[in-house]
């Protein structure tokens, strides 16, 4: 991003491992709860107050590994919802970067926009040949102070996706995987998805799609 731009700062500041408790039915019961005028009895009174305090203990000691936010890299957050991105010239395979990118614009609320690389792109891509066998990396070159992202670099190493079947479906995989890390997405290893580790195993779509609890995750925190 542009230093122009605010960093961005989760919403109200809220801690994302703590939202992640909040499905949509339980947010609008707690709301309903509050604005609720019918006189309570007592007994429903006194449980609250006895049990209020265990509530929100146990609240407070949800493992943040309980979901798939905050990333593995928690202080790195994007800095807003729009991704400037370049290809450097080490990239050759700019259709799974290009893939990559409008996956993350069409299917979430960010937005994204090429530009060329500078000190304040928000993904820079590259190729290179990654140690073992690891085939994406994403680093944050530089944060703010609020722990956003400024900068991030990801790299792809096509020899690495190369090795083994469904080549194109594993090097786009990589690059919507990787491109999840740039937005504080971690790893969901339950059900087939982008943010899966490891190499696809077919063809299916859902491997260059990111789940839609990440999704709705994305789309409120940003
Ligand atoms: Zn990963």
């Amino acid at each position: 991003m542009y230093t122009s731009h605010r960093p961005k700062i989760p919403k109200k500041g809220v801690d994302r491992s703590t939202i992640c408790e909040h499905d949509c039915r339980s947010s609008r019961r707690k709301v309903f709860i509050v604005h609720e005028n019918k006189r309570r009895p007592r007994w429903l009174l006194l449980t609250v107050f006895l049990l209020g305090p265990l509530a929100v203990i146990a609240a407070l000691s949800v493992p943040s590994g309980a979901d798939s936010l905050p990333n593995v890299d928690a202080t790195h957050l994007a800095d807003s919802n729009t991704h400037t991105y370049c290809n450097t010239a080490s990239v050759t395979q700019t259709g799974a970067t290009w893939y990559a990118m409008t996956t993350l614009r069409d299917t979430t609320d960010m937005t994204i926009l090429s530009v060329t690389c500078n000190s304040n792109t928000d993904v820079q891509w590259e190729e290179s040949n990654l140690s073992g066998t690891l085939r994406g990396s994403t680093l944050c070159l530089n944060t703010y102070s609020s722990g956003a992202c400024n900068r991030f670099r990801v790299r792809l190493d096509i020899t690495q996706i190369n090795i083994g079947s469904w080549d194109w479906y594993d090097l786009r995989k990589t690059a919507v995987h990787e491109l999840g890390h740039t937005t504080g997405l971690g790893h969901y290893q339950t059900i087939t998805n982008a943010m899966k580790s490891g190499s696809v195993n077919g063809t299916a779509l859902a491997w260059r799609r990111y789940e839609a609890h990440d999704v709705w995750h994305l789309n409120n925190d940003y």
